[in-house]
């Protein structure tokens, strides 16, 4: 099972490491408080748990992203309809 940390792209703050949904969540509630009208962005971290070695799985991560970034397009469709027209970059780090 995977377990996501987001790292935040504005002030460097990071949620601990949880589930895809928790971490997003977490990090649209941080950028709700700390980075008003900034859409989310930042950092994603990856790591596997439950598994010490072993370095596959890179289709398994492809389509997480994939899912990410679905989730990213509909939270921030949803807040977004008049502040910045560009989501910010996000970055993934993919923790072995
Ligand atoms: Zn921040």
């Amino acid at each position: 099972m995977s377990q996501f940390q987001y790292v935040c792209g504005e002030c460097g703050f990071r949620t601990s490491w949880t589930t895809e949904s928790q971490g997003a969540q977490w990090q649209e509630s941080h950028y709700a408080h700390r980075h008003p009208g900034i859409p989310p962005g930042g950092t994603v971290r990856v790591r596997e748990r439950g598994r010490s070695g072993g370095g596959g799985g890179g289709g398994c991560l492809g389509l997480v992203g994939v899912l990410f970034l679905v989730l990213l397009a509909a939270s921030t469709c949803r807040g977004m309809t008049r502040a910045t027209p560009e989501p910010a970059g996000v970055v993934w780090v993919v923790g072995h």
